[in-house]
């Protein structure tokens, strides 16, 4: 087991195994190789490793904020230097090349804490608000201890993307990786310890559906951030409510991107493929409803097709490889029970479409594909596919195009490219997303909030926006005279 950690679970600064939980086997989709196994949280490590952070939060809390950060930025420096052996294991976690690993993973989650680290002494302060002779302030306060759930896409970023803010504002955090993607946060919280981080305050445990709830339920749980799809975000959303708790909610999307006629037609080529097959199609802000304006369909589809079938598919250790597989053999079958039924449904197979020929036959790949004359009607234009599948719909004009991108229970991103200025404002001050691009696709640097609207869910991560989802103002009003009362 090449990539065997020392035990499943890190709780108060150490490594925890609990051979009793389920059997997690961490499978390289490339190959379809176990390399490690590991054992989901029993309900004795849940309270363990809450119990470990709800003592380690009052002592964290207690520093002050530049003291918290410089160990954070400490944990970044560490992230990068060892940069490669990081992206290393992201790719042996989830089969993305490490052509993208190397330049995304480790070194997003390197931003995310050394931009917390930074701001952590500045955007924590609270206000004085005069009142004529009394006054009153207000401090921003952590919430306790705090839930981290990750997907399986970008396992290394999304454990970074909740720890970061929160332990900044001085929660602690459990967190729980994607059954799927389960070794990567570990090595983050070994990280955490080397750079001076007190143990306790952020903690890994393994689990599935199953742990999850256990760890939403818990009754020493303040707050729980959930990377995951629309399905999982309203069961974990419900189970929240019913005890009151904080929640963010970063779920799936089926995002519009927009090319109108006057645009530089090889950047939208590229932003649509950036937003289609990067992490082979895995991102929740795809944008994978292309509409192009009608007067250019021909060109952009000949320059789509032309570039799409250059892309280098295979192992995803060797630097030249641009595609890996999908995350999963359950995956692969879904994705590809999607491109039959766009087949079926009428669509135009542009390119892909199937099983790349030239890839062990273990693993867990699919041609990138693109779809044309798609409508709006069909299964492949209305539901999230989470794999390398382009659906391009043709426009007339603004107002139409609108009104259809905008007919989806998602809204977590949209993007569009013109040369317009005023039209391209026009029509993002239109769309309902929460994040939104112009003449750029799936941008997502950490000084800027990230996060959805509608289905899509709520709460933002990243930017300073961030910190205000991990804690909570307390109002101090002050009398500075007599108590007058009436009676
Ligand atoms: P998923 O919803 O199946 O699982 C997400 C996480 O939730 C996993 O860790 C899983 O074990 C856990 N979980 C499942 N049921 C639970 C429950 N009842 N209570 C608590 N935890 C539970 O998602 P996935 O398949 O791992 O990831 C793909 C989805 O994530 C896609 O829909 C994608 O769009 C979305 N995603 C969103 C963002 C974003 O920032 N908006 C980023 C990446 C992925």
């Amino acid at each position: 087991m090449r990539a065997q950690p020392k035990a499943s679970h890190f709780i108060d600064g150490e490594y925890v195994e609990d051979t009793a939980g389920t059997v997690i086997d961490s499978v390289y989709p490339a190959t379809g190789e176990v390399i490690a196994r590991l054992h989901a949280a029993t309900p004795a490590i849940v309270d363990k490793a809450v119990a470990s952070a709800k003592r380690a939060q009052t002592e964290w809390a207690a520093m002050s904020p530049t003291a918290r950060g410089r160990i954070l930025k400490r944990a970044a420096d560490i992230m990068r230097a060892r940069n490669r052996e990081l992206s290393e294991l992201e790719t042996l976690d989830t089969g993305k090349p490490i052509q993208e690993t190397i330049v995304a993973d480790p070194t997003s989650g390197a931003d995310s804490l050394e931009f917390f680290g930074g701001i952590a002494a500045t955007a924590l302060n609270g206000s004085h608000i005069p009142l004529g002779g009394d006054w009153a302030y207000t401090k921003r306060v952590p919430l306790g201890v705090c839930v981290g759930i990750g997907a399986w896409n970008y396992p290394q970023q999304i454990c970074c993307w909740k720890a970061a803010p929160a332990l900044a504002a001085g929660n602690a955090m459990v967190f729980k990786p994607s059954e799927m993607t389960p070794l990567g946060a570990l090595k983050i919280a070994e990280i955490l310890i080397e750079a001076g981080a007190p143990k306790g305050v952020f903690n890994v445990i393994q689990g599935d559906r199953e742990t999850g709830p256990l760890l939403v339920e818990h009754p020493d749980v303040a707050k729980v951030s959930l990377t995951g799809s629309v399905p999982t975000g309203r069961k974990v959303a419900a189970a929240a409510a019913g005890h009151l708790k904080h929640v963010t909610m970063e779920l799936g999307g089926k995002s519009p991107l927009i090319v109108f006629d006057d645009a530089d037609i090889d950047s939208a080529v590229g932003g649509a493929m950036l937003g289609n097959f990067y992490s082979t199609g895995q991102v929740c802000s795809n944008g994978t409803r292309v509409f192009v304006q009608k007067r250019i369909k021909d060109q952009f589809l000949s320059r789509l097709k032309a570039r799409t079938e250059t892309i280098v598919i295979g192992d995803p250790m060797d630097e030249a490889t641009q595609m890996g597989p999908l995350i999963s053999r359950a995956q692969r079958e879904k994705v590809l029970s999607y491109i039959e039924k766009g087949k079926a449904e009428g669509a135009t197979l542009v390119t892909g479409g199937g099983i790349p020929n030239d890839v062990s036959g273990e693993g867990c790949y699919v041609q990138p594909t693109v779809f044309a004359d798609v409508t709006d009607g069909m299964t492949i234009a209305r539901e999230e596919i989470f794999g390398p599948v382009m659906c391009v719909l043709d426009f007339d004009d603004e107002a139409e195009v609108i009104t259809r991108a905008n007919a989806t229970e998602f809204g977590l991103s949209a993007g569009v490219f013109t040369a317009d200025l005023s039209r391209a404002h026009r029509v993002v001050d239109r769309l309902q997303a929460g994040t939104l691009w112009i003449n750029t696709y799936n941008l997502c640097p950490v000084e800027i909030p990230f996060g959805g609207s509608k289905q899509s869910g709520f709460g933002r991560e990243n930017s300073a926006a961030a910190l205000e989802h991990y804690t909570e103002l307390k109002t101090v009003y002050v009398g500075m005279g007599k108590v007058e009362a009436p009676y």
